[in-house]
């Protein structure tokens, strides 16, 4: 399941430059990848580039890139197609910008999916091609979140691309399926609480509940060497059991017609607290 994971093969990570991204850049460097980071924060990269250094026998390489732009992912593309084939593509850049109502700051909103969900969306049609036509087993990892399950109240336009990319990467694999013998596999990436660049900005030291980027990337590891599409990554918080829960009462709203999001309807507070604790 995890053929490419190897010596002398390449990684292309967006979002490289922080967090999982660069964890996982330290993970496919330490087993002799060669990797391409590329991420918006140029002071970013080459504070990666000094950390990563003297890490496996691979090659690390860096290039700023505006996965929101088209263009940057093709330029990316064309950066690594002169180091050789793709063999794991990870689509892991994102933002979380301040909540808004869904019907106010439509730049917001635009912003926010520029980012997570079309970011997502260009990396692979940059990428896929090429990818396809190589014909060597490779991984294509796109980051979508539990909020684009679950849909917690607040960040609206965070869960919305987060939805997105999670509807965009089943479409994916169920592609590559269907193409004979493809050796293309797609997954997504589902980090729990994870102490990262991300929630540094608003939390200063690490929450007790938190996972570290490194952890999220050994559970994505092995996860893949399961072969699992959906890496549904706990947390100190949150063992898997309670994520189930969580994702069936919601899948529940529709089937048993309760009102959108209930879990956070106080009318239904005593029936979700019964289900969780039973
Ligand atoms: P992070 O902030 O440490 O890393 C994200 C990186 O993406 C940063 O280096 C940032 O500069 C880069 N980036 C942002 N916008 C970009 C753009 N337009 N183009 C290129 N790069 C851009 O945060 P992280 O938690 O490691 O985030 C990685 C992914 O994990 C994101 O998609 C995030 O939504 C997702 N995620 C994180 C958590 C968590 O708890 N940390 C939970 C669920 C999902």
């Amino acid at each position: 399941m995890t053929d490419w994971l190897k010596a002398g093969n390449n990684a292309v990570i967006t979002g490289g430059a922080s967090g999982i991204g660069l964890a996982s850049a330290r993970h496919y460097l330490s087993v002799g990848m060669n990797v391409l980071i590329a991420d918006l924060d140029a002071d970013a990269l080459q504070r990666a580039a000094v950390e990563l250094k003297d890490i496996g026998e691979g090659a690390l390489h860096t290039q700023t890139c505006d996965v929101s732009d088209i263009d940057q992912l093709r330029a990316l593309q064309e950066t690594a197609s002169k180091l050789g084939n793709v063999h794991c593509l990870m689509n892991n850049a994102g933002a979380a910008l301040p909540p808004n109502a869904p019907w106010e700051n439509i730049e917001a909103w635009k912003k926010q999916l520029d980012v997570n969900l079309w970011g997502i969306i260009h990396g692979c049609h940059a990428f896929v091609p090429s990818m396809l036509d190589a014909g060597e087993p490779a991984a294509v990892i796109n980051t979508g979140s539990k909020q684009g399950i679950t849909n917690p109240p607040g960040g609206y336009a965070y869960n919305l691309s987060k939805a997105g990319v999670k509807a965009y990467t089943e479409s994916l694999a169920h592609a590559f399926r269907e193409i004979e013998d493809c050796p293309l596999r797609a997954h997504l990436m589902v980090p729990g609480f994870t102490y990262t660049g991300m929630i540094a900005r608003f939390i200063p030291d690490k929450p007790l509940g938190a996972w570290t980027s490194e952890q999220a990337v050994e559970f994505m590891i092995a996860s893949l060497q399961r072969g699992d599409f959906y890496i549904l990554c706990p947390d100190n918080d949150t063992p898997r059991e309670l994520d189930e829960k969580r994702i069936q009462w919601n899948t529940d709203d529709l089937i048993k017609n309760r009102p959108a999001l209930s879990r956070w309807d106080a009318s239904f507070a005593d029936d979700y607290e019964a289900y969780i604790r039973d």
